[in-house]
């Protein structure tokens, strides 16, 4: 049997013929003095695993036949097909379950699946997988748009083997398990089952693995990729950069690299959708009398803004126009000033104006002058 891997007799120390039994007292044993937990030499680790392997193996029956026909490599075709599943069942499956199942309680799966799953499913073009990213842009970033650099660690054909996984340095050589077949034949009772050879997959020949890609056909990559930031995205936006995921197995399509946005909140302006609210400060006088401010926008420029007579605390004053961009659609959102009516502290006044005492005493007068409110808000 062509393989590196330990025998997993050897592994648990007991005889090809040991018993059920037997195999599980050397498990328990090895388990024991192995267990990370309490061997704390560095190899350990490594051998707990070994152990678990070899005792799933054969501890199983049905397994441990598998692994005494055909070794190692018994295992290694289903491992890695795990990921993928046969929906189809043939009709020939179907009868062989029924005669196995129903007469002898054979369990069929683990020489069928293997036999039907192999040599199609390895060669099912896959897709790559998608690669996802947080990218975070200032508010001006997002009024404006910009294009930024993501670095992404992508998975790309290996270059050494062409994503095949072979070294096309050496030679192949012809299976030793079908002698170049591609199939096995077993013999179950008065049936012959003829399925694909564990050993080369079906395909007769054994090659070298790739050394640079470990026979997986690709390799890791760090790289910089572009994407350009729309004007208008806001927080949850998301974007894709086509082919930039993962790339693909047996002639599948790259995955795609998805850029997710989130915008920073602003020292000034408070997004809504498309609008953007900003909050200014009124005094009394100017609220009641009415005025003229001028306030900021994104774009850099300045609008003035007419504040009507008898504007209330929390009012707002729209600026048509004056938001942010639409991201889809065309213009922009508004400019939603918000009005504070702000209310002065004598003692601050005192350091402004030098007297806080005159004002003091023109604000007792006022007071004297106005009505009183209704005091209680209704709704
Ligand atoms: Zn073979
Ligand atoms: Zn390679």
């Amino acid at each position: 049997m062509p393989s590196t891997k330990k025998d997993y007799y050897e592994i648990l120390g007991v005889p090809r013929n040991a018993s059920q039994e037997e195999i599980k007292r050397a498990y328990r044993r090895l388990a024991r003095k192995y267990h990370p937990d309490i061997n704390k030499s560095p190899e350990a680790k490594e051998k707990f695993k070994e152990i678990n392997e070899a005792y799933q193996v054969l501890s199983d029956p049905e397994k441990r036949k598998m692994y005494d026909m055909y070794g190692h490599a018994a295992f290694e075709s289903t491992q890695q097909q795990q990921a993928t599943h046969t929906t189809h069942v043939s009709d020939l499956e179907e009868i062989l379950r029924d005669f196995f199942e129903g007469g002898f309680g054979f369990d069929f799966d683990t020489i069928f699946e293997r036999a039907t799953r192999s040599r199609r499913e390895r060669r099912r073009p896959l897709r790559g997988e998608d690669i996802h990213r947080t990218v975070e842009v200032s508010l001006e970033e997002a009024f404006r748009g910009v294009t930024t650099e993501v670095t992404v660690y992508r998975e790309v054909e290996c270059e050494a083997c062409g994503g095949t996984g072979y070294d096309r340095s050496v030679g192949v050589r012809t299976c030793p398990t079908c002698g170049g077949r591609g199939q096995v034949v077993q013999r179950q009772f008065i049936i012959t089952i003829s399925q694909t050879c564990p050993t080369c997959r079906g395909d007769g020949v054994i090659r070298e693995r790739c050394r640079v890609c470990g026979g997986g056909g690709t390799v890791q990559r760090s790289e910089e990729i572009k994407v350009r930031i729309p004007p208008g995205v806001d927080t949850g936006s998301r974007l894709v950069v086509e082919g930039k995921g993962h790339v693909g197995r047996f002639g599948g399509p790259p995955g795609n690299l998805y850029i997710q946005v989130k915008v920073r909140p602003h020292r000034v302006f408070q997004r809504e959708g498309d609008d953007l609210y900003v909050d200014v400060n009124l005094t009394f006088p100017e609220a009641v009398l009415g005025t003229e401010i001028e306030v900021p926008t994104l774009s850099g420029n300045k609008v003035r803004v007419k504040i009507p007579p008898g504007t209330k605390h929390g009012e707002v004053v729209r600026v048509k126009g004056e938001g942010m961009p639409r991201l889809k659609g065309s213009g922009r959102g508004d400019l939603l000033v918000r009005v504070n009516i702000d209310v002065p502290r004598i003692g601050v006044l005192d350091k402004v104006v030098g007297d806080g005492r005159k004002l003091e005493k023109l604000l007792k007068e006022l007071k004297d002058l106005l009505p009183e409110p209704e005091r209680i808000v209704e709704r």
